[in-house]
């Protein structure tokens, strides 16, 4: 795995063009605020998972997004505000619900779904009529989106269908010679990407879980989550979420979500211990297992990491202990079953 001293300035060499690593400082903000003003693109990071990040109101630069990622066109973009003014003239209209969310959550790992105005190009929004948007909490975030003046369109900064990148080492091994800069800070806070909500009838709908939890949301409406959450859309089906249709998270690795608890799971290791596989168990197991956390928060911040380095350490299955499905926990269940194909051994 490539490593990097902390605080040192970075140069790789690439395929096409030099992919640096910067720290979080003033020189790296104004050089990425500086190479989004001429329509590039540089990777970022945020609490939830590292960002790749443009301007999300200029059509080529996000074009460049989905072609670095390889994202499919009809994926729509969040879009990243640094202030709450930044926000009006891109939706045409604010609900008082969103209002007293964004007052709570802002800034945060929370995405609100609202109707667009012709200021946010189609690109940005996967074709739809409506954009996501969000305020990041991560200060080398704020401070670059401050520094350009205009919002940015950034998806995680991995190439598409492969774990999140939580880390500038995870952004590097995918876009290395693609883009010209990462900014480093470390490793994120929350390790999942936003939760995404839209609202229907005074209730909030959740279309992917994350840091912010259907719990916290419960106190300001009536909950509900959308169905693609925790099961796979048929190929055919409509789906508000055009991101949840499609395989994501995943690793070279085989994955199986294991619906089986303590002792049982320790048996099922047993059953299969002589596979070239990982098996991640809620908590310290011993000798075996590879311990995932105990509580949810922790699972989110080290599930990307873990799918990483069991490729780079050429495991051909993991087999991942099921996660609750309360707070957090509904976060990391979806991106586990959507990393596993759907695959869950009950039985
Ligand atoms: P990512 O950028 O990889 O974090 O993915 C963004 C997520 O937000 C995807 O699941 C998208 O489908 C979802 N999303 C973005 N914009 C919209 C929108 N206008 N309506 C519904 N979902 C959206
Ligand atoms: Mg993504």
């Amino acid at each position: 795995m490539l490593d990097f001293p902390a605080n040192s300035f970075k140069v790789m060499s690439s395929n096409n063009l030099q992919t640096r690593i910067m720290p979080f400082c003033e020189e790296s903000v104004c050089e990425a605020a500086d190479i989004l003003k001429n329509g590039g693109i540089v990777a970022l990071p945020t609490e939830t998972v590292y960002g790749l990040a443009a301007n999300a109101l200029d059509e080529n630069a996000v074009k460049s997004i989905f072609t670095a990622k390889g994202r499919p066109q009809d994926n729509p973009l969040i879009v990243h505000i640094s202030n709450f003014e930044m926000i009006k003239p891109l939706v045409t209209e604010i609900p008082e619900l969103a209002r007293r969310l964004a007052e709570k959550f802002w800034a945060g790992p929370l995405t609100m779904i609202f109707g667009k105005t012709s200021v946010v190009p189609d690109i940005t929004s996967g074709g739809l009529s409506t954009v996501a948007v969000r305020m990041p909490a991560n200060d080398a975030a704020r401070a670059v989106i401050e520094k350009c003046g205009f919002p940015l369109a950034a998806p995680s900064a991995n190439l598409s269908g492969k774990p999140s990148p939580t880390s500038a080492q995870h952004v590097f091994e995918d876009m290395n010679g693609k883009i010209p800069l990462i900014i480093d800070g470390g490793e994120c806070s929350v390790g999942v990407e936003s939760t995404v909500v839209c609202f229907r009838e005074d209730k909030i709908h959740i279309l992917r879980p994350g840091g912010i939890t259907a719990e916290m949301l419960s106190k300001f409406a009536e909950v509900e989550i959308d169905k693609a959450v925790e099961t796979a859309p048929r190929p055919d089906e409509r789906v508000l979420s055009p991101g949840m249709k499609y395989k994501h998270y995943s690793p070279k690795a085989n994955v199986f979500v294991v619906n089986k608890r303590a002792d049982l799971f320790r048996k099922f290791r047993a059953m299969h211990e002589d596979e070239n596989a990982w098996f991640l168990s809620r908590g310290d197991y011993g000798e075996g297992f590879i311990d995932f956390g105990e509580i949810a928060e922790i699972q989110a911040q080290r599930l990307f990491g873990l799918l990483r380095s069991a490729d780079e350490n050429n495991i051909e299955t993991v087999y991942v202990e099921a996660p609750d499905k309360s707070g957090m926990g509904l976060a990391v269940y979806n991106r586990l079953i959507r990393a596993a194909g759907f695959k869950v051994v009950d039985e």
